[in-house]
């Protein structure tokens, strides 16, 4: 495959993470067609392709050309592990520090992956183990469109054929909006008739609310949109979702509003809401999300916590969640609770950690020990 030790490769152009504007350009700096762009996308992202040469409808000339200038870099897979429930997760070596999670979650209907937009998070929410391990730095458009491409090789995924993955979601390790510079691209080659052609209902970008990138989706990507809410007032919101304190509930609010309007009729949010054990799950939470939510085209997706090393946080009765449950639905939600899969993998929300080389003090110390140890 990729000989990344080769010296000349630092400076040739990675194609994978180039959505179709991206591609054109490439190929009109190099004194080419810009319908090349589609030929080579076709190639990569359907074919499942990374070697120039088996690219057999260019031409021998073009395909020396671009084997000189440019590359097809994918990651490494360090690990596949496979869930009881079906569930598959991977662990990506993006480069030799850092690697992410993907997962894969095959349904009856429908199989969703689940991937990651940064290495680490800085956000830091409460009840997350990604953020517990700090933040190191945004993954680049190919690293982030990778996880698609693999999932798909490794899933023996072929054109044409019924879509083993009909769904994405931006739910893995990170918060996608803080890295829009290369979660929308790598969402509109999802989205590509020549990549992977999937509509914008079944991208879904999901966000602890970064508000001013909130207000940019609708026309630069124009995907679906999930909120991770889990709190419905700002003093448990700042605890839970410390970025709160920065767009505390009264601006978060009139973006998702502003979101759905102007919309198709069936536009909506979906509202993420993790039950956790006596800290948000008590009726008098549920009566306040009811009014939060008046008015709002959303449908409330009721996740029960993921527990993790570490943490005194327990997941909600099955009582209290069926109580919170009939509330808001007395309340006239849509409400879905979301079935936890791969638990026995670590590969459920929250639970993703991957291999993060940390830049943050927050876990210093422990990176310290580690080495001290050695
Ligand atoms: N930063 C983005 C995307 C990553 S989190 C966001 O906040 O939306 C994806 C989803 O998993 C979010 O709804 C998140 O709140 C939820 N989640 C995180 N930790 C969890 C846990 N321990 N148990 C259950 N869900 C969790």
């Amino acid at each position: 495959m990729n000989d990344l030790s080769a010296p000349q490769v630092e400076k040739k152009t990675d194609l994978l993470g180039m959505d179709r504007d991206a591609m054109q350009a490439f190929f009109a700096s190099i004194g080419e067609k810009p319908f090349r762009a589609g030929q080579v996308m076709k190639w990569i992202h359907q074919f499942g392709v990374s070697e120039f040469d088996e690219m057999t409808n260019l031409s021998k000339a073009l395909r020396d050309k671009l084997k000189k200038v440019a590359q097809v870099r994918t990651p490494r897979i360090v690990a596949e592990q496979h869930s009881d429930d079906g569930t598959i997760k991977w662990l990506l070596e993006m480069d030799n520090k850092n690697s992410v999670e993907t997962v894969f979650i095959p349904e009856k209907n429908r199989g969703t992956l689940c991937i990651s937009s940064q290495v680490g998070c800085a956000l830091d929410c409460s009840f997350c183990s990604t953020g517990k391990q700090g933040f190191n730095r945004n993954l680049e458009n190919w690293e982030i469109i990778a996880q698609m491409w693999v999932a798909n090789k490794a899933l023996g995924c072929k054109p044409k054929e019924e879509r083993r993955i009909s769904n994405v979601v931006f739910m893995g390790m990170g918060e996608p909006l803080l890295n829009v510079t290369h979660t929308f691209p790598a969402a509109r080659i999802l989205m590509d008739d020549f990549a992977y052609g999937l509509s914008k209902r079944r991208v879904t970008i999901s966000t602890a609310g970064v508000v001013p990138a909130i207000d940019k989706i609708k026309a630069e990507v124009d995907v679906s949109l999930a909120i991770s809410l889990h709190a419905p007032n700002n003093p448990l919101r700042d605890e839970l979702v410390p970025i709160n304190q920065k767009y505390p509930l009264e601006v978060l609010m009139p973006s998702l509003h502003r979101f759905v309007e102007g919309g198709h009729s069936k536009k909506h949010v979906t509202v993420e809401y993790v039950m956790i054990d006596k800290v948000n799950d008590r009726p008098e939470h549920a009566h306040e999300l009811v009014d939060l939510l008046q008015g709002l085209a959303c449908k409330v997706n009721l996740i029960p916590f993921n527990p993790f090393p570490n943490t005194d946080y327990r997941r909600s009765s099955n009582n209290a969640i069926h109580r919170f449950r009939a509330i808001l639905e007395e309340g006239g939600l849509n409400v879905t609770v979301r079935k936890t899969r791969g638990d026995d993998i670590d590969a459920a929300c929250g639970q993703l950690a991957g291999k993060v080389a940390d830049r943050t003090k927050r876990t210093l110390h422990r990176v310290e020990f580690a080495q001290g140890e050695q």
